[in-house]
């Protein structure tokens, strides 16, 4: 079994209550889920769509998914009915459709919007232009059943821990700044930065969700 438990309960120890684990279980299989599962994790955190799909119809119904990865227009109604979190809107059109898809379907869609702060111009996210119109848009109220939950990037992919400090400081500025602005500030409590790298240095900046892959699981085959 590649799950480390052991590192898992120091992780725990060393995260407390104050920043929720996320464990991200791509690509891994499901008896790894249910390995960390019995030792006490239920969030659990995908890439890709199909495979959370799959993975919770075998798995716990109390698994709380978080979707991590990018997520296309045509699969939002797909996840809707498993997901806990969607981490990653990144475009006004995604949270229409997110939000078109809650109405139709009766539910309350929890969002973090996804912000580009690394330096590769590979990653996704929103710019800090993009932000403030989909924050704007958010104010008037039209999207009732998409509940705006927080922020959520990832730090350039760098030896430079200085950089990827300064990347999650400018991410916790701008979610402060951003919680000033929202219709409902209380339900905007979420910050999701860190990964097995750098979660220390994301802490110590003022995280409160780290997603958290291969110190758990090992690592991955694929991407
Ligand atoms: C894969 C992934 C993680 C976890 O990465 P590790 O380095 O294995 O901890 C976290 N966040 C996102 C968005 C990911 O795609």
């Amino acid at each position: 079994m590649a799950v480390n438990t052991i590192e898992f309960r120091t992780l725990c120890r060393e995260l407390g209550d104050a920043v929720t684990l996320v464990a991200v279980s791509k690509t891994k299989p499901v008896e790894d889920i249910l390995a960390l599962y019995e030792a006490g994790q239920r969030d659990f955190g995908e890439n890709y769509v199909q495979e959370m799909l799959v993975k919770a119809r075998q798995l716990p119904a109390d698994i709380r998914w978080h979707f991590i990865g990018h997520l296309q227009t045509n699969k939002v109604k797909l996840i809707l009915p498993v997901v806990q979190l969607i981490h990653g809107v990144d475009s006004l059109k995604l949270l229409k459709e997110i939000s078109k898809e809650a109405v139709k379907s009766g539910r309350t869609a929890d969002c973090l919007l996804q912000v580009h702060i690394a330096e590769e111009e590979t990653k996704f996210g929103l710019d800090a232009q993009e932000l403030e119109e989909l924050l704007d848009r958010a104010a008037t109220g039209e999207w009732k059943q998409v509940r705006l939950r927080g922020l959520m990037g990832m730090a350039s992919f760098t030896a430079d821990r200085e950089q990827i400090r300064a990347e999650f400081n400018s991410l916790k500025k701008k979610f402060d700044s951003c919680r000033k602005s929202v219709p409902d500030p209380l339900v905007f409590d979420t910050l999701s930065m860190g990964m097995s790298g750098d979660f220390r240095i994301a802490i110590e900046e003022g995280s409160n969700m780290v997603r958290i892959g291969s110190l758990l699981f090992g690592e991955r085959v694929r991407k």
